[in-house]
């Protein structure tokens, strides 16, 4: 230890209490002449005795906290042979214990052995002040007996507890006081027998005390083993091996606590359209899948030292203690993209082609004031990514966009229903359906619209191209450029829409964002060839988000646009096919939301 070490306080009680002890010790001197034979043997037995029961503790559940019966010896040999005898047993064992146990520090075996050295001589000296006499077991001395007893307890408790308090560790004080008054009792009752043992026959005695001892320590780990067992299967979910839901909860009240753990981030995973794949191959292949996505979230996490926890059917959670919320995204995206590209059979079902799943992250701050509040908002930011189109996490932000989409949650439920149909026709539609309802929401929140016009943007952009379900297979899927009849075809998918969604009185206004999203400014749009201002604002808000991501994702007859590229394009035909004061607008959001995107 360096000389700073040896400043800190509980390094300074250490010594004091190191060298009282030793003290102690070499004032009681050590003169083995006047030993019999018989003397021998018990000394010997006595010390075997104390280091068999150090190596048998009694463990006690639920925190493993152990208990060693050796005390009963020491205070029964102090009643029975007195100080020197006590002593003398002490050092031997000690010696023996150190050379056994050389991994411990040298430190910690001299603190021990200091700590039992005090607590022998203190209660030695109570028991004779108390009118105890050293000698065979006396019934009349029972007062002093108990007294003893107590004081060697309250040697022990006061002098670790120092070492707790002076390494502010008060919990495992409040821990060590229980499980003493217990064991003081235990002590008292086994010291007392052990005391008419030595009478009736010493080495006998002894050994059989040491027997029923080691037994009853046994017992206790079978029973520590069984309790440890059980604590396992409680806390676990049987199917993918990780913590179950009570015991997370449990685990993120003491890290929600605990500010060593901050900054703590949090992400619920929900797998995505889990459904489908039981519906296609059944419960046991999708409990096989769960079971495999289970595994790869536990060894990712571990590495980490995350937490993992099954929330509930198809819903995981990770918690993160000492991460913050960018670290936590680079750390569940690339477990996404991990899934993303484990080939387990028969994901081919799914819409993604793969595993996948939406991930809503969220970092505590100073606002949010309980467990529950912080697993609602990371659930908000979960349905957000869900709502963007699946695979991928949403970190939670409580900008007016993440409002907007809480705010429409309810009236799009009935759309992504109808959406979810082009999940089997035609997953481009279905994705890039949901890529305009992302933009919507963000230029929504930049427009100045009324709520009602901001939420009408919103549900026309998810549901915009409903009417391509009409449009047969091979044309929707066709590789190749289309022939003016499929082109026509295609065109119709304005007026389909138009009827698909007039069946609904509810979402009748909808009707003029489906219909006029493909119109033009300079009139060369369909269905109508309407210009100006005569197309209606939102249908005009619409076709600018649509035609951006019509330009910036892969279509096969199609070079695919940067967001660059794309922007310019916008600018060059704002005006004509346009909008230009939407566009201007447009493209400032672009900026702010995507700035990876953009090389300029
Ligand atoms: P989304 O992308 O919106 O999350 O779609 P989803 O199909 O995953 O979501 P939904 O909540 O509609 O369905 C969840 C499904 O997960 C329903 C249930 O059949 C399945 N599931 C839940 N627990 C288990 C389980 O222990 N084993 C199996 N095999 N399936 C489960
Ligand atoms: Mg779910
Ligand atoms: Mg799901």
């Amino acid at each position: 230890m360096t000389l700073q070490q040896w400043k800190n306080p509980t390094n300074i009680y250490l010594l004091i209490i190191s060298l009282t002890g030793c003290i102690l010790f070499v004032l009681q001197g050590i003169s083995f002449q006047a030993f019999n034979m018989n003397e021998w043997l018990m000394f010997g037995m006595l010390v075997c005795s104390i280091i068999l029961l150090n190596e048998y503790m009694i463990w006690l559940p639920p925190k493993g906290n152990s208990l060693s019966m050796d005390s009963a010896i020491y205070v029964a040999t102090i009643f029975v042979f007195g100080l020197e005898i006590a002593f003398y047993v002490l050092v031997a064992s000690s010696i023996i214990f150190a050379l056994y146990h050389r991994k411990i520090a040298w430190w910690k075996h001299l603190f021990n052995f200091s700590i039992y050295s005090i607590m022998i001589t203190g209660s030695f000296y109570v028991y004779t002040f108390s009118g105890g006499e050293v000698g065979a077991f006396n019934l009349d001395q029972l007062f002093s007996y108990a007294f003893t007893m107590f004081m060697y307890f309250a040697i022990n408790v006061i002098l670790i507890g120092l070492f707790f308090i002076l390494s502010s560790d008060e919990k495992l004080l409040q821990g060590m006081i229980k499980d003493a008054l217990s064991s003081y009792f235990i002590t008292l009752v086994l010291a007392l027998i052990l005391g008419i043992l030595f009478e009736a026959y010493p080495l006998f005695g002894l050994l059989i005390f040491s027997i029923i001892t080691i037994l009853i320590s046994l017992v206790f780990k079978q029973y520590f083993h069984l309790y440890e067992i059980l604590e396992e299967k409680a806390n676990r979910d049987d199917l993918t091996g990780l913590i179950n839901h009570g015991y997370f909860k449990e685990l993120l009240g003491k890290q929600f606590d605990d500010k060593a753990m901050h900054p703590l981030s949090l992400c619920i995973l929900d797998i995505d359209d889990f459904k489908k794949f039981n519906d296609y191959h059944g419960h046991l292949k999708g409990d096989h899948l769960l079971r495999r996505i289970g595994t790869i979230l536990k060894d990712s996490c571990e590495k980490n030292k995350f937490t993992a926890a099954r929330y509930g059917g198809e819903e995981f959670v990770i918690l993160m203690p000492n991460t913050s919320k960018e670290e936590a995204f680079l750390f569940i995206d690339k477990l996404r993209k991990t899934l993303n590209d484990t080939y387990i059979p028969g994901v081919e079902v799914l819409p993604q082609g793969c595993i996948s799943f939406s991930g809503g992250l969220m970092e505590l701050g100073k606002t949010v004031y309980s467990t529950s509040e912080f697993l609602t908002k990371a659930d908000q930011a979960l349905y957000y990514a869900k709502a963007q189109g699946k695979n991928m996490v949403h970190i939670y932000n409580s900008e007016e966009s993440m409002q907007h989409v809480l705010d429409v949650r309810k009236e799009t439920e009935l759309l992504e229903q109808k959406l979810s149909i082009f999940l089997f026709k035609d997953i481009d539609t279905y994705k890039h359906s949901k890529r305009v309802y992302k933009y919507a929401i963000h230029f929504a929140a930049k427009l100045t619209l009324s709520e009602r016009e901001k939420k009408l943007l919103i549900m026309g952009a998810l549901i915009h191209d409903i009417g391509k379900l009409e449009i047969p297979r091979d044309i929707i899927n066709k590789t190749g450029r289309l022939d003016p009849y499929e082109w026509e075809m295609m065109k119709k998918h304005v007026t389909w829409g138009k009827e698909i969604i007039s069946v609904h009185k509810d979402l009748e206004e909808l009707i003029p964002l489906i219909e006029l999203h493909h119109e033009r400014l300079d009139g060369k749009g369909y269905p109508y060839g309407l210009k100006g201002k005569s197309i209606p604002k939102l249908a005009r808000i619409l076709c600018i988000i649509d035609s951006f991501d019509a330009m910036t994702t892969e279509r096969p007859y199609q070079k695919t646009k940067s967001f660059d590229e794309a922007i310019e394009e916008l600018k060059r035909c704002a005006g004509k096919q346009f909008d230009a004061t939407y566009v201007g607008l447009f493209i400032e959001m672009i900026k702010e939301k995507y700035p990876l995107k953009l090389k300029q």
